[in-house]
């Protein structure tokens, strides 16, 4: 077993040679620590050094030389008992972040690490390795949030989060928001300042990332239990399609990789990142990491609400052939209780029309119906046995059954949909009174609306799927407390949701 002491000595006594010296650049944690994708042998590890996050060329404010950054894994929060440590080279190429994948340690236990570069040691992160295959371990908590505008409030919610303590963190996109400064929320403006235009080029993205790192509860809730990132539009451009210039895709995808904890595997060649794929808790629940954006066929009658009169295609895709494959292969040979379907745009129909027209997103699967309806289908058929997807994207709470043909009435329910708000976008939010939302009078497959800031707390365990609907009143200032606004549980091949409204 390694002691602390020798980390605190680590660069003087290691034999690496120490490519800069140690005095070569100030405090350099200053964007936190994560951790990331866990299975049940170990997870990866993140950090950058960034003694000037804001630098303007997006470096940091880092020496061009390469800096050799030593890791530790303990077995408890002080770093008393390391079982594992490293060394990893954080290369000006990739903006001094470093991505430590650990492997080889016992399932289904929580560990502690930490960063040392120069003599500048990095604060402590919490995180843990997934149950052992074919195990029933439970329950599983697992936090979801989207959605995070920086210039539209505090992130409170995330460190309510933190709080928690949950296994888990699942991030369905909009982690960073391009705009500019000049980009304003409704009436009543912007209460923080991206301080930058709009992002384009690889140091507005690095930037921009940055800045958002150096919030206090975003480190917070990274540092408080591994996470599970996918992108949805906000992180490159807003609605974006394959039809954006490839050098900003480039760009955008690339900063991503660089300020997340994502395994190499997704590290992006050129204009393609690889995002969708699977995590296993046991037994007890398979998360399908979906991507929505880089595959799809773009909008036929643009992203917004429409009836759109031109007919979509049978052939039409929103994951690409390849990853519809790869996600009803999954769910065929799920040995699962809970499959879950992380993804990005609202799954399920939402007509904004209560008569007989249909009013629907065309950026969501509703612009998408036929994908929709192969997916569903072939959930079906591979008899998964429960199917909850988590979405983003919509800035508000939603619950609803999933039915095959949202037109009848009588369909039965296949699965449910837990749509989670924003940790900020939208400002403050509002109450709808209870009987007046017409959204749900005209959707009687929807069971939940709430149009506040928050994100959502599910437990998991093999009788039932719970989801906690997380409030704030308010972001336009800090410390807003934290509520539960509501509770919906899907129980193990239950017909749908049940629960208070
Ligand atoms: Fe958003
Ligand atoms: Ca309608």
């Amino acid at each position: 077993m390694l002691n602390r002491r020798s980390f605190l000595m680590a660069g003087l006594t290691s034999g690496l040679p120490s490519l800069v010296p140690s005095a070569g650049f100030g405090a350099p944690f200053t964007l936190g620590v994560a951790s990331g994708d866990p299975d049940p042998g170990g997870f990866v590890l993140w950090t950058r050094l960034a003694p000037e996050p804001l630098a303007e060329d997006g470096l940091g404010g880092m020496p061009e030389a390469s800096v050799p950054v030593h890791w530790e894994v303990s077995a408890d929060p002080e770093g008393k008992r390391v079982i594992r440590r490293g060394v990893q080279v954080a290369a000006r190429e990739a903006a001094h972040t470093v991505h430590v994948e650990v492997r080889g340690l016992p399932p289904g236990t929580p560990y502690w690490y930490r960063f040392k570069a120069g003599p500048h040691l990095s604060p402590t992160g919490r995180t843990l390795t997934a149950p052992a295959p074919g195990t029933m371990s439970w329950p599983l908590r697992v936090a979801v949030c989207s959605c995070a505008n920086y210039q539209h409030g505090y992130f409170t919610a995330y460190a309510h989060m933190a709080s928690e303590r949950p296994d888990l963190v699942v991030n369905l996109g909009d982690y960073i928001y391009e705009q500019g400064s000049d980009h304003l929320l409704g009436p009543t403006g912007n209460v923080r300042d991206h301080a930058s235009p709009e992002a384009v080029t690889l140091a507005d993205y690095r930037r921009r990332h940055a800045l958002y790192k150096t919030d206090p509860d975003l480190q917070a809730a990274h540092a408080a239990a591994p996470w599970v990132v996918v992108m949805d539009d906000h992180e490159v451009l807003n609605n974006w399609t394959n039809l954006i210039p490839a050098e900003r895709r480039q760009n955008a995808f690339r900063a991503y990789y660089e300020h997340m904890p994502l395994r190499p595997s997704a590290r992006p060649g050129g204009t393609a990142i690889q995002l969708y794929r699977r995590l296993r808790w046991g037994r007890l629940a398979t998360l399908h990491v979906l991507d929505t954006r880089q595959y799809r066929d773009p909008h036929l009658c643009g992203a917004g609400f429409s009836s759109c009169p031109l007919p979509p295609g049978p052939s039409r895709t929103m994951l690409g052939l390849d990853q519809e494959q790869w996600l009803l292969d999954g769910l065929r040979s799920s040995r699962a209780r809970w499959d879950l379907l992380g993804q990005q745009v609202f799954f399920g129909q939402r007509d904004r029309d209560p008569g007989g027209e249909q009013l629907v997103r065309q950026d969501a699967w509703d612009g998408y119906t036929a994908a929709r309806l192969r997916v569903s289908e072939g959930w079906i058929q591979a008899d998964a046995r429960n199917v909850a997807v988590l979405t983003g994207d919509v800035h508000a709470h939603w619950a609803g059954n999933l039915v095959t043909d949202y037109d009848d009435p009588a369909s039965r329910p296949i699965g449910a949909e837990f749509a989670v708000t924003s940790i900020t976008s939208g400002g403050d939010g509002h109450d709808i009174a209870p009987g007046t939302d017409p959204l749900l009078a005209a959707n009687p497959h929807l069971k939940l609306h709430i149009r506040h800031r928050g994100y959502l707390m599910l437990r998991i365990t093999p009788d039932a799927l719970t989801a906690d609907f997380k409030i704030l009143r308010y972001v336009s200032r800090p410390g807003a407390p934290v509520q539960t606004a509501a509770t919906l549980t899907l129980p193990d091949r239950g017909q749908g949701l049940t629960g208070l409204i």
